[in-house]
């Protein structure tokens, strides 16, 4: 498809765009990478406490507020409010809100984090790409989404439909005290939502762009308990270890398939899972060999139709296809206290709202369709969809997880944020 096929864009909305510039994107950006961290790294552990979203909490209401838009803070917990920015339409309109997270995943060796001397939270360019922990997962999607409104208010646009800009706390935790007890507990209603999280593919390659993730897996936290016999280490032959069972299943599990159907849009993987836990041996027993291991798991990919206990199912058969027929060996599998099961949610339609709008801005500035898939990760689109609304995933940052030298390019952030001024004006209708 060529650029040239697109409807012309309008001498107001030419002037929109020429207020979204790469210094105004990188400047905000790095502001907010560095606000409030450490304190809102929220690990996914559900035994190590939850971050503190506070610091950018307050930045982003302060923006929002300055504005113009009416702020609500929603806290459920001390020190972690959600923030919820409306801007009236002036009648006759859908509501559409833009959604983002405040807090994120942890970076918990800075020595790794080279691209930016060895400080996670200085966010640092090098060419095209902007690195920190929290620029691709979110605040570089973050500042993309604030950025549009701002152009939009800045140049007297005047909207139709509401709009709602709502940034959580919680995200990397599954939403408990963001998204899910915003929908629950506040009421929180749109009728069409945009989660600003990195859908971007390509890289650094010519050829790169962003999806439209209309659906997302579902995933869950597993933990299987082992039990053998302890015995002296002096009488290896008298005992059963606990860590040498866990040995012996690992490689089933780490190929092992789920019972699922195939969807029409699946994620990047098949269902599956990874170890990312295991304990066995105490401390002061190293003169004995253990009775007891457990590994935690983190299953994800997980298709429409698939439950927690579908999931424990083909887990058990795995784990006793390996151990069945041994004596004095015990195991168990079951839920992570404290972790959620989250379902993979249905897929909005292409052809229904905010996608119409999300393609046509997006063929107008980069002459191309976005393809649509289903979102591997968890994301706040879940929650809301879950409640109810058209909702959808669609940003610059990259679509896969660094865990050091995390980052996001400077063009492709651009461009997102032009195609959300875009969108919202589209969505919402603009009143003459
Ligand atoms: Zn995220």
């Amino acid at each position: 498809m060529n650029r040239a096929s697109q409807p012309e864009l309008t001498d107001l909305e030419q002037r929109v765009l020429a207020r979204i510039t790469e210094e105004r994107w990188e400047t905000l950006t790095t502001e907010m990478v560095r606000t409030g961290q450490p304190n809102s790294v929220n690990p996914l552990d559900p035994d190590i406490p939850a971050g503190e979203e506070e610091a950018i909490a307050l930045l982003v209401a302060g923006k929002l507020e300055a504005m113009g838009l009416s702020v609500e803070k929603y806290e459920s917990q001390p020190h972690r409010p959600n923030v919820v920015g409306r801007l009236a339409g002036a009648g006759g309109g859908p509501t559409l809100m833009l959604n983002d997270h405040l807090d994120t995943y942890p970076a918990v060796e800075p020595a790794k984090w080279d691209k930016c001397a060895g400080d996670p939270f200085r966010a640092t360019r090098h060419g095209d790409w902007l690195y920190a922990r929290g620029t691709s997962d979110t605040r570089g999607n973050l500042a993309a989404s604030v950025l549009a409104v701002q152009a939009l208010i800045e140049e007297g646009v005047k909207l139709n439909g509401d709009l709602i800009c709502c940034y959580t706390v919680d995200e990397e935790k599954d939403g408990v005290e963001g998204s899910i007890y915003l929908c629950q507990e506040i009421g929180l209603k749109a009728d069409y939502s945009i989660t600003a999280e990195p859908t971007a593919w390509g890289g650094e390659n010519p050829e790169w762009g962003m999806n439209i993730s209309v659906a997302n897996s579902g995933h869950c936290l597993i933990e299987i308990a082992l039990q053998g016999i302890k015995s002296h280490i002096w009488r290896p032959d008298t005992g059963v270890n606990a860590i040498s069972l866990a040995a012996d299943i690992i490689p089933a599990l780490n190929t092992m398939p789920f019972t699922h159907e195939e969807t029409e849009l699946m994620g990047h993987t098949p269902p599956c899972l990874s170890v990312v836990r295991i304990r066995g041996g105490l401390p002061g027993e190293m003169q004995f060999s253990p009775d007891d291991c457990t590994l935690t798991l983190a299953v994800v990919g997980i298709v429409p139709g698939m439950t927690l206990d579908s999931v424990l199912q083909d887990i058990n058969g795995v784990v006793a296809g390996v151990l069945g027929n041994r004596n004095s060996v015990a195991f168990s599998a079951r839920q992570v206290p404290g972790s959620l099961f989250v379902a993979a949610t249905s897929a909005v339609g292409a052809d229904e709202q905010p996608c119409v709008s999300i393609r046509k801005a997006y063929r107008q500035l980069l002459g191309d369709e976005p393809k649509i898939n289903r979102k591997n990760a968890f994301n706040d689109t879940i929650r809301f969809r879950e409640a109810g609304m058209n909702a959808v995933t669609f940003g610059p940052g990259e679509d896969g997880w660094a865990p050091v030298n995390e980052s996001i390019s400077v063009s492709k952030s651009v461009a997102a944020t032009k195609i959300f001024a875009l969108t919202i004006m589209d969505i919402l209708g603009v009143a003459s």
